[in-house]
């Protein structure tokens, strides 16, 4: 899974789980059934499951990185897999593959600056103390210099009655705006309007985008963690033309200022960064201003191109007309590789639930779609996507070059990170509440004695974190499910135990296959998707978004 927190604040996520389980009083205890109703005899295998996760999540693998021969070793494997299913390529030019070519951008050492000028006196900022910025992987060499305008915290909703741009020019300018929103968005549609500044900025003609830390986010993410991530490269795909899919290209500075430093950008303002903190501080939202001072931005980069595949097959449906429609079950294939942390002993991040354990749950489904006695209406398409832990780049890829027409999808089950450590007695469905797949889970789970309980940490938005992310952003209805909260057994706490593992072993190298996997579990878990995966490619129609969802209405 992507990640969004950082290690400091793990504890606190992993207290918040203690306290939200006592909150819980799930009694979920079920008859405990391992086959799906319709076909008695059909179910997963534990040690198909198990085979699976201890080849990917194998030393031998390095923690399958994209682009990394690990990661080739992982995606043969799959293909493979498909192949001896008698599943169909579904792939470039016949082959099971979809081979991506991808830039890794790195920032240039002491190549980023930053000054301002208020009319009257030049001042400078210092790299990596007052401000950060990334490469770009648009172009080796930005020099930029442009009037400032505030827009308060750059967003811009219908929906929501936002406009942080209106009455405000800037064109040809850089934009200067908060980290965060406001806080009475709710957390999944926030979330996605947060990840839209950017487009904002750049739809209004900014040249470039300056970010404020605030004392707010300090608290949460303090300014040096994030100095040091900063040498972490950039990735992006690259379109057929060799072009990289940077969305606005006139975005040509961006930086980080802590907030300390950030005065100096409101030398010549109407109004002290001070005032602004307060209004954030008492829940208003600031309003946006001309800052009154110009400043100049100067970086360089290096660029590398690397490759690395999505693996992608399909299962033929039976019904004549809906085969041409289908149901899509993606599970990330990468990983994040090899620690650079030289105080372990062990280097390799194993990645066995994020996401070998995933990967496993999908070739599991195929094989019981593939053995089925009838085949599904409609068809299914596997895809193993790459550069999960990139920023969900073989899934983007994808959705913006499917193999298959995209709007013959007709929904998308997501397989990520599945903590298979406990006997989980309900399931939690993120997405379940924006689309009628929602009734698909219900029911799917109920099969299985399984309950399907609320998210039970919002202020995640997990909806906009994984996989079948960019598909939603393109209009697909998705679902993805995580073991939930409670476990069956009374003497377990299922909250804990994920819990734990999100603290001591996620994006580790102890989440490897010596953890305590309950392969049963994850037998259950494989039943309920396969499940969801039957039951909507065998209704007549499809799956659609809730009116009233926020995701029903993206462009
Ligand atoms: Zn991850």
């Amino acid at each position: 899974m992507k990640p969004l927190l950082n290690r400091s604040n793990r504890t606190r996520l992993v207290a918040w789980f203690g306290a939200a389980l006592l909150a819980t009083s799930l009694t979920a205890c079920g008859e405990q059934t391992t086959t799906p109703s319709d076909s008695p005899e059909l179910s997963a295998n534990a040690a198909s499951l198990q085979a699976h996760l201890e080849f990917l999540a194998s030393d031998a693998l390095e923690g399958r990185d994209t682009g990394s021969a690990g990661h080739e070793i992982a995606a043969q494997y799959i293909a493979a897999q498909f192949k001896q299913l008698g599943l169909q390529p579904a792939g470039d030019d016949g082959t099971y593959y979809q081979r991506i070519q991808f830039r890794r951008s790195f920032l240039k050492e002491n190549s980023a600056t930053f000054s301002i000028d208020d009319g009257s006196e030049v001042v400078s900022l210092d790299y990596p103390k007052q401000f950060l910025t990334g490469p770009s992987v648009y172009s080796e060499k930005d020099e930029i210099t442009a009037p400032l305008v505030f827009v308060g915290y750059g967003l811009v909703s219908d929906v929501f009655g936002i406009d942080d741009y209106a009455g405000l020019d800037v064109d040809g300018k850089i934009v200067v705006m908060l980290t965060g929103r406001p806080e009475e968005l709710p957390s999944e549609e926030g979330a996605h309007l947060n990840s839209s500044k950017a487009k904002f900025a750049a739809e209004r003609g900014a040249v470039g985008i300056i970010t404020l830390h605030t004392p707010a986010r300090e608290e949460v993410r303090p300014f040096e963690v994030s100095i040091m991530y900063q040498r972490a490269p950039t990735v992006r795909w690259l379109q057929p033309n060799g072009e990289p899919n940077v969305a606005y290209k006139n975005i040509a500075a961006s930086a980080y200022v802590h907030h300390e430093a950030g005065a100096q950008l409101f030398r010549n303002a109407p109004q002290t960064l001070e005032d602004i903190f307060a209004q954030m501080e008492a829940g208003e939202s600031p309003k946006g201003f001309d800052l009154g001072v110009t400043a100049s931005l100067t970086r360089e980069s290096r660029h590398e191109e690397i490759s690395s595949p999505n693996v992608a097959a399909i299962l033929p449906g039976s019904d004549p007309t809906l085969k041409d429609e289908y149901v899509l079950y993606t599970a990330h294939s990468d990983h994040i590789g090899i620690t650079k942390d030289l105080s372990q002993d062990d280097h390799i991040n194993n990645g066995a639930m994020d996401n070998a354990s995933g990967v496993s749950v999908m070739l599991e489904t195929a094989r019981m779609f593939a053995e089925a006695e009838t085949a599904p209406k409609r068809s299914i398409l596997f895809v193993s996507v790459t550069a999960e832990e990139r920023g969900l780049l073989g899934a983007d890829y994808y959705a913006h070059n499917p193999t298959v027409p995209l709007s013959q999808i007709v929904a998308n089950v997501n397989l990520d990170m599945p903590v298979l450590l406990y006997d989980f007695a309900d399931v939690i469905a993120f997405g379940s509440t924006h689309s009628t797949l929602g009734d698909s889970v219900a029911q799917a789970a109920g099969e299985f004695g399984i309950e399907l309980s609320e998210d039970p940490m919002p202020e995640q938005a997990i909806f906009t974190r994984s996989d079948h992310y960019p598909f939603v952003k393109k209009g697909v209805p998705a679902v993805f499910l995580m073991t939930g909260f409670t476990a069956k057994d009374e003497d377990q706490d299922g909250g804990q135990i994920w819990g734990e593992f999100f603290a001591e072993h996620y994006h580790q190298p102890s989440d490897q296959p010596s953890l305590p996997i309950n392969y049963e579990a994850g037998v259950v878990f494989t039943n309920i998707n396969y499940a969801i995966g039957q039951q909507v490619a065998n209704t007549p129609e499809r799956p659609r978004w809730l009116p009233e969802s926020f995701f029903a209405r993206l462009d």
